[in-house]
């Protein structure tokens, strides 16, 4: 169990993440307004006077600055909630963020340290018997598709009695060994790849769920026991870009045609601030895709990790804000 910063059981653990000022930002002299106050809070440093009206620093159960490494952002801002699943707890852990803000960068990371840990954790347990398998859904316009399967069909989802949301033919692959993992993994990088280069821009717009479900039982047990199995998946999930949430611009205008206010990323925001003012209530799952295939890791006795990662520059100090404002709505 974790506890959050007013000792309270934490169900949704909230960080975030500053990306250093990439090339485009520096050759328009784009200047670095927010920064890493300590590790808990991110602190807006503009001078502009229009700006006061902001608050200034924001507090998290986490805060990565901008020589954070994807290690540190994993250990401290994942590795628990990830690494649950080896014990039947279901989890999720989210990349949120507008695009070009690290989340892609940060969550293949957090994937790839994830991976090795359970794998490590499988290797030391040799009392126990697992299972793993792994499944990959991209969602794009309120379509689920297999990126599994080269087969580009739009899946349906299903209400099964007892597993809840299922995925109508969604692919799901027992894995042989960590290296399998990763070359699905790389299987699906490509796939994703290949969308973005046919339809503009999909990877701002899709969200893609890499789920790994892990079965165990006790190899040997005592004629008084029965062999307890338990199943869980952790779900890590590189979610559209958060522009796609925003129903005004800074003029408080609508955006641009083209930018289409993204259904689930928009449900999501909902679940998870209702999630975590408490558990009871009415929680609107169904409303979106996304929220409807991850109902089982987000609710009831489920472990969630939001990464939120953000640019430091003024040029997108809207974005960065909006971001924060989620942010804080998950705590
Ligand atoms: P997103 O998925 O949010 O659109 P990406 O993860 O693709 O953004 O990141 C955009 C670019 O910035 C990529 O070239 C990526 O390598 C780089 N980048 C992102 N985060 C970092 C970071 N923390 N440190 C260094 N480079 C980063
Ligand atoms: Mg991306």
């Amino acid at each position: 169990v974790i506890n959050n910063s007013n000792g309270l059981e934490e169900t949704i653990r909230v960080s975030i993440r500053l990306r250093p000022l990439n090339e485009k930002e520096l050759m328009k002299n784009d200047s670095s307004d927010w920064e890493c106050l300590n590790s808990n809070s991110v602190m807006f440093r503009s001078t502009l006077p229009e700006r006061s009206l902001f608050p200034h620093s924001y507090t998290f159960d986490r805060v990565f600055g901008i020589d954070s490494t994807t290690k540190q952002v994993y250990e401290e801002g994942a590795k628990e909630v990830a690494l649950s699943v080896v014990n039947g707890i279901n989890s999720t852990i989210f990349a949120y963020g507008q695009t070009s803000s690290g989340k892609t960068f940060t969550m293949n990371g957090v994937t790839q340290y994830s991976v090795a840990d359970i794998y490590s954790y499988i290797e030391s347990h040799q009392d126990r018997e697992f299972v793993l398998k792994f499944s990959a859904i991209e969602i794009y316009n309120e379509a689920v598709k297999d990126l599994l399967s080269l087969e580009n069909v739009p899946l349906r989802l299903l209400d099964d009695p007892e597993k809840g949301t299922v995925v109508e033919k969604l692919t799901e692959e027992i894995l042989k060994d960590r290296n399998h993992l990763q070359e699905l993994i790389s299987f699906c990088e490509v796939q994703r790849k290949i969308g973005e280069t046919s339809l503009n821009e999909t990877s701002s717009r899709s969200h893609q769920i890499l789920r790994l479900t892990i079965e165990s039982s006790a190899r040997k047990f005592k004629k008084s026991e029965s062999s307890s199995t338990l199943t869980a998946t952790v779900n890590f999930v590189d979610l559209a870009g958060s522009e796609r949430a925003s129903q005004t611009n800074s003029g408080g205008t609508r955006l641009k045609e083209g930018c289409h206010i993204n259904r689930s990323l928009l449900t999501l925001g909902t679940v998870i601030r209702k999630l975590s003012k408490g558990r009871n209530g009415h929680i609107p799952y169904r409303d979106s895709k996304l929220t409807r295939i991850l109902q089982n890791s987000l609710g009831g006795n489920g472990r969630t990790a939001i990464i939120c990662t953000m640019s430091p520059a003024r040029s997108h100090v809207e974005q960065s804000r909006n971001t924060l404002l989620f942010a804080t709505c998950a705590k």
